[in-house]
């Protein structure tokens, strides 16, 4: 048996995985078929969020080792760039921002930047590292949520926009120094990418291991490695936003990434009004978008470690709201999509012309009416 690190419990979100028609939220166990090929599995707590990794092929003592090597990255990663960790680069620069000599950070912490930065730019904005001191306010997700004044929401936003990052390096002798500022009154959270990168690393060190099957769940956010035992595609459900504990549609990919952004798991309530954590960064309140949910699918290889971008896709194709995130689609062919969203009193679901064929919408879905 695998142990556990307990550090509260929060289920898994946005997407279950389907394998052979079986719901997988099982306990951390490690599973051992007959034969030499193995299978193992193993459930812990990153991120704040429930984190899945689950093997196939292989000795047992092989995947082992990878197991504790993927989760060992998703706990380093955790440390470096979580804005909860004291000691993380992130929650140094956000302890003393506007610093005009920078914060020393490391070489990977200022490529996740520059990454997110980039994200910032081609989304217009929607998708904004910079978030950090208006989710903070609002709370969503502690035991601190508040509905906060308009004047508290205004200051903030004077000092709100990714363009205020900067970013830059030194030499110093044969070291290279990589330096980040932010803008005064500015707090870096990154809540909406980082799990993405978490989740390509991971897969990263499987690979180098030799890992040939694979699925990673950090928190919804998933990439399959190669196929299904190396016999067919995976079979991934997308959370129905309406209806609680179901899928609304189902993907058949292999090697590939799937990431979920919706209001429907991470919110509070207020005089019957529901305030969720995704963050419009022009309004600095909750997005009023019209989508329920928007998931992101693109090809995750070696060569192509796209859970981090699919990530901050799926948080900025939110706040866009279904004209501007088809839109976007639209430019950007090599990002696949399912949006639910709604329009003229129905809920309706978009799917990306590549992904076409290879998703299976349920009979019944999006007819939940969002009770939980
Ligand atoms: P996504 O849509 O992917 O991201 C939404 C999150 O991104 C929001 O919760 C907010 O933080 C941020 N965000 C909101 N609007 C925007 C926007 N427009 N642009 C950019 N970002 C936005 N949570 C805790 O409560 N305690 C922790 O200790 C903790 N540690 C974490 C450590 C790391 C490394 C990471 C990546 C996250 C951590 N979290 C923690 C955050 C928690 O996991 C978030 O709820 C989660 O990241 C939300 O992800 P999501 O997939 O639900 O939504
Ligand atoms: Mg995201």
């Amino acid at each position: 048996m695998d142990s556990v690190k307990n550090r509260g419990f929060r289920l898994p979100k946005n997407v279950w995985v389907i394998l052979c028609g079986l719901l997988v939220l099982a306990a951390p166990v490690v599973y051992l078929s007959a034969g030499r090929e193995a299978t193992a599995r193993r459930e812990s707590f990153a991120m704040d969020t429930v984190v899945a990794v689950t093997l196939y092929g292989g000795s047992e003592r092989q995947l082992q080792g990878a197991l504790d090597a993927a989760f060992a990255e998703i706990y380093r990663l955790e440390g470096l760039l979580s804005a909860f960790a004291e000691n993380s680069d992130i929650y140094k620069i956000n302890q003393e921002p506007a610093r005009a000599a920078g914060h020393e950070v490391s070489a990977e912490t200022y490529g996740l930047l520059a990454r997110a930065l980039s994200e910032a730019g081609s989304t217009g904005g929607a998708f904004d590292p910079t978030i950090g001191a208006l989710t903070a306010l609002w709370g969503v997700g502690t035991d601190r949520a508040r509905v906060p004044s308009e004047a508290e929401i205004q200051r903030l936003l004077q000092h709100s926009g990714w363009q205020k990052v900067r970013l830059w390096k030194e030499e110093d002798g044969p070291k290279t120094v990589y330096r980040v500022s932010i803008g005064e009154g500015q707090r870096l959270d990154l809540g909406a990418i980082a799990k993405g990168y978490a989740a390509d690393r991971a897969a990263a060190v499987l690979r180098e291991r030799g890992v040939k099957s694979a699925l990673l769940d950090l928190g919804g956010n998933l990439v399959v490695i190669g196929r299904f035992k190396g016999q067919r595609d995976w079979r991934l459900g997308i959370q129905d936003p309406l209806i609680a504990g179901s899928a609304f549609a189902t993907v058949e990919t292999s090697d590939s990434t799937l990431v979920t952004s919706g209001a429907y798991e991470r919110y509070f309530e207020e005089g019957g009004v529901r305030y969720h954590h995704i963050i419009d960064p022009s309004e600095g309140r909750p997005s009023a978008s019209d989508l329920l949910s928007a998931t992101i699918i693109m090809e995750q290889t070696a060569a192509a470690e796209n859970s981090t971008r699919s990530d901050a896709l799926s948080t900025a194709l939110f706040v866009m709201g279904f004209d501007r995130a088809r839109a976007f689609l639209e430019e950007h062919p090599e990002v696949g999509a399912i949006l639910a969203y709604r329009r003229g009193g129905e809920n309706k679901i978009f799917i990306t012309e590549g992904l076409r064929g290879k998703v299976s919408v349920k009979d019944g879905a999006l007819a939940g009416d969002g009770a939980r």
